[in-house]
């Protein structure tokens, strides 16, 4: 009755191993009835038993044959009962968890085997899911870069998987696995504040951290890692166990680094670009302003760029540009930062280390010299050779009161007077650049304003033939400003142009020496003058500018023949077929063509052949030198006599001494104009000036 009642299963086997009892359970538990097994032997072939991992067990495995020859009792095997639900139905396992034990008489003898076991079945399938799930895990991990890792707090063990070793360039389990190996392959401070942070969690309620740091690699490097831990706490919140994986960052760190690499660098030269040179210059203002040493900052751009873009095209003009940097990089020490602006902009920022702006100053110029120097020396483009200049803004900074915005600036304007001095050339900035800056700013506002308020006149400069005898006049604009009184064009003519404001600053010329010559026009001394007029750039450029010129002459009422339009030679070489289509178009109408300040520009000579020409116009730096310097003095003959060759007539500017009028006179020019002989008037002393002639 007793072991009727027990939930475990209990057979006896005599020493046969045939059954002599079995009780409820056991019949139950193994699927048969006790008639079916009463006398069966161990390894009847009713017994269906398996292995935990599926296989069959052999008859001699099982436990009654087991215990009975070994003699020996048998404690938690695990096995596998099979069962069938009879034909076509499928078949179910059973688990069992076993004991067996012999019984010997008092002799010693063997007598029995007893075999007890109880139902383990749910046991095992939870161990199998878990087995299974496990797998699965297994099969994520491996699959991803994930390194997972298992830290048991109670005991200290600590599991490392292989992709854990993998990471840091290690075979499994090379080095010993003490909870003390991560750390240690830590650099120090990551290793203080991950540790601070650990000990934070764990003494938390958290239950997951994630932080960021490096580990050691057995090749020396570091490997940037995110970690990621799964905190198990016991019943009372007591860590017990971490569990959680490591990332390899390196992929997505160097990501982000050309991330903000290509923000913050020049995509063709590798340099830092604006937006970082902003901050390293915000940076070495504070230190600037902290150790009261000075630096100093370089504008650098190169002289006539655009020409080499346009005519080589814009592969040649970036090997130029990424060659420039180089030098740059390499020119420069450590002492230095180098960057670009932009364009052909460079710059160069000389860190605060000197005692004091003289030194700064003194320290600048010698980077200057330095670069230009460097610079200056020829480029090997593909299969060409180019040599540039550089023109170099600097200004100097000892940190007190400049934002870096205004150190760019001052930077700029040196820049821009190193340029309108002449180019390849350095100027330092200084507080009268700015001021000029600041007029040119406010003239620009003025200058909306002057037209309308009727503040421009024409002067008229006399132009002479080799008797001396008035043959026609130069109109020349005037800007009566005004607080400033009379202001020349060289103040206001780039301004305008810049603006735009020459368009109809320039059709009121046109407009005002139309007027002049219609009023001459009855005269018999006057009609015959012809007056010049200069058209900018920027006039020629407007599409229609033949037509409405010859609209405006054409409602003066004068002859257009009298008017002469002085051009420079930039403007002939700039868009060559639309430039020559207006000219023709203007000569079509009357209109007569000088090229101005000629000998400065570059224009080929094939060109002046091309346009509908009437004279040219010696640059006054030839006139100037040309009775003192023999070679001013040769090149004022060669252009007259070429002049003299195309049918043209030449017109010497700017002659101030009797001398330079001989050297002319001798070469065969043909008009003067200059000091000497007359300075630009207003119009009522120009006509009395006439009016004196006729006497
Ligand atoms: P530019 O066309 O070369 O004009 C000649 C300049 O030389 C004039 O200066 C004239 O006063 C000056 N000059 C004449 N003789 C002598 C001399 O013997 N010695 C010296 N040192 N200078 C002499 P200005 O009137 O100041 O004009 C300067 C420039 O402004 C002109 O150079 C011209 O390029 C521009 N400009 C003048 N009026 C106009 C205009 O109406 N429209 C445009 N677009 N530009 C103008
Ligand atoms: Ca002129
Ligand atoms: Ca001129």
């Amino acid at each position: 009755m007793l072991l009727d009642h027990l939930p475990a299963g209990v057979v006896v086997h005599d020493q046969d191993s045939a059954i002599l009892a079995v009780n409820r359970a056991a019949q139950r538990l193994l699927g048969h009835g006790v008639d079916e097994v009463i006398g069966k032997f161990a390894d009847d072939p009713i017994w269906r038993f398996i292995h935990p991992d599926g296989t069959p067990m052999a008859s001699t495995e099982f436990p009654a044959t087991k215990t009975l020859r070994e003699r020996e009792p048998i404690a938690d095997l695990v096995l596998g009962v099979e069962r069938d639900h009879g034909p076509g139905r499928t078949t179910s396992i059973r688990w069992l968890i076993c004991n067996a034990y012999p019984v010997f008489d008092a002799h010693g003898h063997l007598h029995s085997a007893v075999v007890c076991f109880t139902d383990c079945t749910e046991l095992k399938s939870a161990e199998q899911a878990l087995q299974r799930s496990e797998q699965r895990l297994q099969l994520v991990l491996r699959g991803s870069d994930e390194a997972s890792w298992d830290w048991n707090l109670l005991t200290q063990q600590l599991y490392y998987s292989p992709r854990w070793w993998d990471m840091l360039g290690y075979t499994a389990d090379a080095l010993p696995t003490t909870p003390q190996l991560w750390s240690s392959l830590l650099p120090e401070g990551d290793r203080e504040r991950v540790e601070f942070l650990l000990k934070q969690v764990l003494a938390s309620e958290e239950d997951s951290y994630a932080v960021e740091f490096s580990m050691r690699h057995r090749q020396g490097h570091y490997v940037p890692v995110l970690s990621k831990g799964f905190i198990v706490r016991d019943a009372a919140g007591a860590p017990t166990r971490i569990a959680g994986t490591n990332t390899d960052l390196t992929a997505r760190k160097e990501f982000e680094r050309r991330l903000t690499e290509s923000a913050n660098h020049d995509y063709l030269t590798g340099l830092p670009n604006r937006r970082f040179l902003q901050d390293k210059l915000a940076l070495a203002l504070a230190a600037s302003a902290e150790s009261g040493l000075c630096g100093s900052l370089l504008v650098i751009d190169l002289d006539y760029f655009k020409n080499l873009n346009d005519t080589e095209g814009h592969d040649v003009g970036d090997l130029l540009l990424q060659q420039v940097a180089q030098r740059l990089r390499t020119t420069m020490g450590s002492n230095a930062f180098v960057g670009r602006l932009g364009g052909d902009e460079f710059i160069v920022l000389l860190q605060p280390a000197a005692d004091g702006l003289d030194a700064a100053r003194t320290e600048a110029a010698r980077a200057c010299a330095q670069l230009r120097e460097v610079l200056s020396s020829p480029y090997r483009l593909g299969r060409c050779s180019h040599s540039i200049t550089p023109s170099i803004g600097v200004t100097l900074f000892d940190g007190t009161g400049v934002s870096p915005d205004s150190l760019f600036k001052q930077a700029d304007i040196a820049l821009y007077e190193a340029k309108a001095g002449g180019r390849n050339t350095v100027r330092f900035f200084d507080q009268s650049m700015q001021r000029a800056v600041e007029q040119r700013a406010e003239l620009t506002a003025q200058l909306g304003a002057a037209l309308e308020a009727g503040q421009f006149e024409l002067y008229f400069q006399p132009q002479f033939d080799l008797q001396r005898r008035i043959v026609g006049a130069e109109a020349l604009l005037r800007w009566h400003h005004p607080q400033r009184g009379l202001v020349a064009p060289g103040e206001f003519i780039d301004v305008a142009e810049s603006t735009g404001l020459i368009v109809p600053i320039g059709d009121w010329v046109l407009r005002e020496a139309g007027a002049r010559l219609a009023a001459w026009s009855d005269d018999p001394l006057l009609a015959k003058l012809t007056l010049s007029i200069n058209v900018s750039a920027h006039q020629l450029r407007q599409p229609d500018f033949a037509r409405d010129a010859l609209a405006l002459v054409a409602a003066s009422g004068a002859d257009p023949r009298r008017l002469v339009l002085e051009l420079t030679e930039s403007q002939l070489a700039e868009n060559v077929d639309h430039t020559l289509a207006t000219m023709l178009a203007l000569q079509h109408g009357g209109l007569n063509f000088a090229i101005d300040d000629f000998g400065i520009g570059f224009s080929s000579l094939s060109y002046i052949q091309r346009f509908p020409l009437a004279s040219l116009k010696i640059d006054q730096s030839f006139v100037r030198d040309c009775d003192s310097d023999p070679k001013s003095a040769a090149i004022v003959e060669i252009i007259i006599a070429f002049a003299r060759k195309l049918g043209l007539e030449s017109t010497a500017e700017g002659v101030e001494t009797e001398a330079q009028l001989a050297v002319l006179c001798a070469a065969g020019c043909t008009s003067f104009q200059g000091y000497l002989l007359a300075r630009p008037m207003p119009l009522a002393q120009f006509e009395a000036v006439i009016e004196a002639a006729r006497q």
